[in-house]
Order: structure tokens, then sequence, then C-alpha cells
């Protein structure tokens, strides 16, 4: 098993402004983590841009050209109240579905059969047509779409484990069955989507927990829901919008997962991807604004991922 991190400095760069809390730091805590003696055996590659083709596929044009074009020569332009770029922002977007984009190539192509994104901003907001909530492109499903369209893919599964519903994701693939899109999130919480009874065209798979639930019940919604789900659709390649925001000390948000919970749903993604997807797993940072939380969670997640 061979297994590669992405990650590039423009993605460290991004700055959505004083006191955001998707702050250059989070990733900072990252990379310390992925420091680790115990991760040194990883590629470290430098992530590429993501191609406007690539961006296309998933966004509409003018949502790709109001994050590329008219670049800021200083301080920041809002997008909304929570989505803030500055100067080296569109870079690290471009980054960001870029290193997804090239894992997803590594991975299918045989290099490095597993995959860590560690970039920012995060994605799964982004919708078609709208950046929102910290995203400005929605890297995984970039990423996805480029497994279906650059290496004829027909079935990828992507797990989003982020206390936040991605709606976006949801959004771009809610008719298209080459995509199994399975979320566990927090709700109601932002952004307000992911009912149980969302389920696209039968290959949206939503379960939402109730405030102050925890290993348990997570773990639960997995058994009964998400993994069979996955199991099910004999996915080619495994996704995993990787947020750490539904931890017990996580700011935003009010669940009460342990780094042990995303060791566990990892490795039951691996043990998946061994039956059906050749061991293809491509994991992408998303929220995660407790650094205590983000080091402990993205360590037990990156042993179970290249295990
Ligand atoms: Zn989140």
């Amino acid at each position: 098993m061979s297994a590669a991190i992405y990650t590039h400095r423009a993605c460290l760069a991004h700055d959505p402004g004083p006191g955001h809390p998707e702050s250059s730091a989070r990733l900072a805590a990252v990379l310390e983590t992925l420091g680790d003696p115990a991760f040194s055996a990883l590629a470290r590659v430098e992530a590429p841009i993501a191609t406007r083709e690539q961006l296309a596929r998933v966004h509409a044009q003018e949502l790709i050209d109001s994050v590329l074009q008219d670049p800021i020569e200083s301080g920041w332009r809002r997008i909304d109240p929570d989505t803030v770029m500055s100067p080296v922002s569109a870079e690290a977007a471009l980054r960001a579905a870029g290193a997804v984009c090239a894992a997803v190539d590594s991975a299918i192509g045989g290099e490095h059969e597993r995959a860590f994104c560690a970039v920012r901003p995060p994605g799964h907001h982004a919708t078609r047509d709208t950046a929102m909530g910290f995203c400005l492109f929605n890297s995984v499903a970039v990423g996805a779409a480029h497994a279906i369209v650059a290496h004829g893919l027909s079935r990828v599964a992507i797990v989003d484990f982020d206390v936040h519903h991605g709606n976006g994701t949801q959004d771009i693939f809610w008719s298209d069955p080459r995509v199994l899109y399975a979320s566990s999130h927090q709700w109601p919480l932002y952004p307000g989507t992911g009912a149980r009874s969302e389920t696209g065209a039968g290959n949206i798979v939503n379960a939402p927990l109730r405030p102050g639930s925890g290993s348990a019940e997570f773990r639960a919604a997995c058994e009964a829901m998400l993994l069979p789900a996955v199991e099910r659709f004999a996915p080619e390649l495994v996704m995993i919008s990787a947020g750490f925001d539904a931890h017990r000390l996580d700011p935003l948000a009010n669940l009460n997962f342990t780094a042990d919970d995303y060791a566990w749903i990892t490795g039951r993604l691996v043990e998946i991807a061994g039956r059906h997807a050749q061991g293809r797993v491509v994991s992408s940072l998303e929220g995660g604004y407790s650094l205590t939380a983000l080091r402990e969670s993205v360590a037990a997640h990156l042993a179970a991922l290249t295990a």
C-alpha cells in the first residue's frame, strides 16, 4: 500500500480575515501533525492547479469567473458574510481542487492508492453556482467528476462526516447516479439541508444526528445507513469529505465525536475500498475548528487511512 499527502503553501496563506474560524492555524496544525515520524513514509506532493476544464464539470462558468477574475491586490473581498477572499485565495482554491484531482489520477493510475489532501479553503458547501460557507470550489466534487470524466469510472462514493451537511456536493450530484453521496451531520445546523428525505436519484443518503449525539449515535447511523449504502453501491473509488468539526471539542457545533470515531469510520471505508475499489481512497480536509481536536483527529484518520 502506497499513500501520499497533497498540500500547497497557498492553502496555508489563504486568509479569510482576522478572527475567522477557518484560519491558517488550522492547516498549520494539520501539517504539524503530518510531520510526525509516524507519517514519514508517506509521499509528499505539491498540489497542482486545477484546470478550468476540471472545475467546469461541476461549477457554473459564472462562479468560476467570479472566483478567478479581478485579482485582489490587497485586503479582502466578501462573497457572503462567512466566505471571504484574500489575494492568495483564488490560488488556494485552485490548489485544493487540483490536489484532489491529482490524488484521483494517482489512485487510479496505481501510484498511490490512498491520499490525504491537506488543503483549504474547504469545499463541500460550494454548489454548482454558489460559493458559500467558507468554500469557493467544491474540491471533492471536482475530483469525483474528474474520476468519472477523465478516467471513465462509473461509480464514485463520497462519504462526508463533517458536522455540517455538504449541501454543495448534494446539489452537484443530486440527479447523477454515478456518484453516491453519503453524509452524517448535525441537524438542525448550517446550512439547513440534509434531511433524511433528501435522496436525489436514490444516490443521496443523509444521516442527520441530533445535537449532543456522540460516538454511539454516529456509529449506529453508519452501520444502519451509510456503510450499507456504500457497500451496495460497490464504488470503484471511495472519496472522503473529511471534516473534523463533529469532535466534542469543536466550537462551531454540538456533536461529541472522538478521534477514535474518525479512525473507526476511516477503517471501515478502507475495508469497503479493499473489496470494491482496489483499495483506492482519496480524502480531503473540510472543516474542523478546534486545533487540539484537529491534531488528534487527523492523526487518527491518517493512521487508519494508511494502515
Ligand atoms: Zn463543517
